[in-house]
């Protein structure tokens, strides 16, 4: 039924059309896998942030089911009034000895304890450097406290320490803040030298792990322990919903700010806990980073082969030094393009075009797993190959 006051909306939907931004969900039809069913097709999955294939970990599936057994399918409340339970701080304290920090708290999504963390932690009075490539939860979180932001130039620790020079005078607090990897781009933060500036400005310094958690580091403990740089990070988030396979994001910090964000953190205080199932899934989760570390190293294997092979093809896979790699093609069209007739051929690597990326960068972005085969890794770079050429890419 057409509802007149909605028109607008509609309209917009159809500006998006006309402009070929319009996009369809894809629909996943089997579980997720390196090579899945979406829509129809087999393809091989160059889309999940699956790095390790947790989706599917015999173990964690065993220990969700368990928890569903033992503690029912919901948790009914939010964390501050009856949904507290003890799985969910066993899986606290297993991330904060697994993080080697004092504590950590756990929120719905990565997306929520980036944006409810940065708005709880500072007001309108304070100031945030923030690099311009940054996750939007991050981006939310900082226009959400009202504090003063300012953006630096993708990782240009010049301009950081320009905007960093022009407020220090200023009596206030000061949050700077990076991703660890770039989830469009796949390149890593200068975390060492940001770090020192933090501490020569007195900043500070937050770090959004999401797509370095169970990637870089130790066992997977991200980007901190991949620079050395143990206690010298004031917050870390991470994500529970990519390597770890599940959903959910957690804070690393002292134990009273992360007391402080049990008081303050919106999405902690008006949202629902996780089921216990989703708790215990993570739990065995870090159980098994520990305990199979050559699922780290079968990753990078694959990802230095596939970035490999794509460059001696000749694509412009940019900045990249992690698992995502893009294939940077310019225009939004032509990556959409790209994008559907990989699909039709059998791979399935996402279309990704401004605003998500600047103008002029559009690009596919793949994201390589530890289980994928060399010989699927092979196989579709013959087909990137293919489709590469037929439309003038390389
Ligand atoms: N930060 C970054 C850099 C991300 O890529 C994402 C996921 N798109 C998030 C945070 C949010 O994580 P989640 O999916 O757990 O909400």
């Amino acid at each position: 039924m057409p509802r007149a006051q909605l028109q607008y909306l509609t309209d917009e939907l159809n500006k998006l059309r006309e402009q070929n931004l319009y996009q369809r969900l894809r629909v996943l039809e089997t579980e997720q896998l390196p090579v899945s069913r979406f829509d129809g097709r087999e393809v091989i999955n160059l889309s999940s942030n699956n790095y390790l294939g947790f989706t599917t970990h015999p173990k964690l599936r065993e220990r969700a089911l368990e928890a569903i057994r033992k503690f029912g399918v919901g948790s009914g409340a939010v964390r501050t009034i009856a949904g507290t339970m003890s799985i969910h701080l066993e899986l606290e304290e297993k991330i904060a000895r697994f993080k080697h920090v004092e504590a950590s708290v756990v929120f719905q999504s990565g997306f929520t304890a980036n944006a409810g963390t940065v708005q709880a932690i500072l007001g309108r009075e304070d100031v945030i450097i923030s690099d311009q490539l940054n996750h939007a939860s991050l981006i939310d979180g900082c226009r959400l406290s009202r504090a003063e932001i300012k953006i630096f130039p993708h990782k240009d620790l010049d301009a950081c320490e320009s905007v960093l020079k022009e407020i220090a005078g200023r009596n206030c607090r000061k949050l700077l803040v990076t991703d660890g990897v770039f989830s469009m781009d796949g390149d890593i933060a200068p975390l060492p030298q940001l770090v020192e500036l933090a501490e020569k400005y007195g900043c500070i310094m937050m770090i959004d792990d999401a797509h370095a958690s169970g990637v870089l580091g130790r066992n997977g403990r991200g980007t901190v322990d991949h620079y050395k740089l143990h206690g010298r990070v004031d917050i870390q988030v991470g994500t529970l919903s990519k390597a770890i396979g599940a959903l959910g994001g957690y804070v690393c910090s002292t134990r009273d700010a992360i007391e402080f964000l049990y008081h303050r953190a919106r999405p902690f205080l008006f949202s629902t806990s996780h089921p216990p199932s989703v708790a215990a899934t993570c739990l065995a989760a870090f159980e098994v980073l520990e305990e199979e570390p050559q699922l780290i190293d079968r990753l990078w294997v694959n990802t230095r082969f596939f970035k490999e092979g794509l460059k001696k093809l000749g694509f412009n896979t940019g900045a990249s030094e992690t698992p995502i790699t893009p294939v940077i093609v310019g225009d939004a069209a032509l990556a959409h393009q790209f994008s559907r007739d990989l699909f039709a051929a059998g791979v399935f690597a996402q279309g990704i075009g401004f605003p998500t990326v600047p103008e002029g960068k559009a690009r596919i972005r793949t994201i390589v797993t530890a289980t994928h085969t060399q010989e699927e890794l092979t196989r579709a770079l013959d087909i990137l190959e293919g489709v590469g050429k037929k439309l003038k890419i390389i």
